[in-house]
């Protein structure tokens, strides 16, 4: 069988193992170098150059948005476990914080160990919860784009390393925020990073509320492709007096979009996570729920006036 196969870039060293393995099986085997952000953006313009029958997608869980259609596809996730020394140090470091009720999210790596872990706290007066986020396919999971899994009445405690997963969830004014990285086993509080990126998604907003021209941005990668909401943010910006163009491309990165000099504030319908990068697009980029956000304002709502979940 002709297979491509697709790495994140932390992974694309462990291409050869995977490449010898599959080309001693009787397999016809392409790498493919398209960088990888998420199971939203597969490789599939290169498989279909490269006619492949199959791809295999590894460091990511499925994504529930988007279709594939005359390929196979799978997705291969190398699980992490949790040692007894893991929960161990866990388990002491909320009790010395105080958390006595935690909502546990991870990264996809670490999402079988919730299951143990749960009862672990359990057993040590520590009362866990395990959610599933809107986009996730597992328990717990925390994407860059749905943090929805971490919302919970408790302390946050998310498995894995960096700020990208936590800073999806929510925040929440008295919540404490916390993570652990098992490669380091170190247990960190990080609710002021939580905070501190809320806060600059605020700031986005209110600087956007002056915006006269827009670009919506639209991705073509497989999990992101969201022409009709764009549509409907243009319908929306047009019937309030606004320019809107539409913006079409893979890879929305500000060196491919900044000089549409021309555009106030852009909107996503692609990766929300795009907006992180606000520094080198010099202009305001708000997702789709700050858009919400936005237009709540406009119409003298305020900020926080209701405005549907992500
Ligand atoms: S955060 Fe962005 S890159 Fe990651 S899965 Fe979501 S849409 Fe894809």
């Amino acid at each position: 069988m002709r297979i491509l196969l697709q790495f994140p870039e932390g992974l694309k060293p462990k291409a050869l193992q995977w490449a010898r393995k599959l080309s001693q099986e009787g397999h016809e085997v392409f790498l493919s170098a398209r960088p990888s952000y998420g199971a939203c953006d597969l490789a599939l313009e290169e498989a279909k150059a490269v006619g492949a029958e199959k791809l295999i997608h590894f460091g990511h869980a499925p994504f529930p948005k988007g279709r594939v259609e005359g390929i196979e596809v799978e997705y291969v996730v190398e699980r992490e476990e949790l040692s007894p020394q893991d929960m161990e140090r866990i388990a002491s470091s909320l009790w010395k914080v105080g958390a006595a009720r935690v909502t546990l999210t991870a990264v996809v790596q670490y999402t079988q160990a919730l299951g143990r872990l749960k009862a672990f706290l359990g057993g040590r007066g520590i009362e866990a919860e395990v959610r599933r986020g809107v986009l996730a396919v597992e328990e717990g999971q925390l994407l860059g784009c749905d943090g929805s899994a971490g919302e919970g009445e408790g302390e946050l405690l998310f498995i894995g390393d960096g700020l990208f997963h936590p800073t999806a969830v929510p925040y929440r004014e008295g919540r404490r925020y916390f993570a652990y990285n098992p490669r380091e086993g170190r247990f960190y509080e990080v609710t002021e990073r939580v905070r501190a990126h809320h806060r600059r998604r605020r700031a986005s907003v209110l600087r956007a509320y002056d915006g006269k021209r827009f670009g919506i941005l639209v991705s073509t990668k497989s999990g992101q492709f969201a022409l009709s909401a764009a549509l409907s943010v243009k319908r929306e910006l047009e019937g309030r007096g606004k320019e809107a163009y539409i913006i079409v491309g893979d890879e929305l990165i500000p060196t491919s979009v900044s000089n549409f000099t021309f555009v106030d504030v852009f909107i996503t319908t692609a990766c929300p996570r795009i907006a992180d990068d606000r520094e080198n697009y010099a202009k305001p980029v708000l997702d789709l729920h700050q858009f919400r956000q936005l237009k709540a304002l406009w119409d003298g709502k305020g900020l926080d006036g209701p405005t549907p979940a992500p």
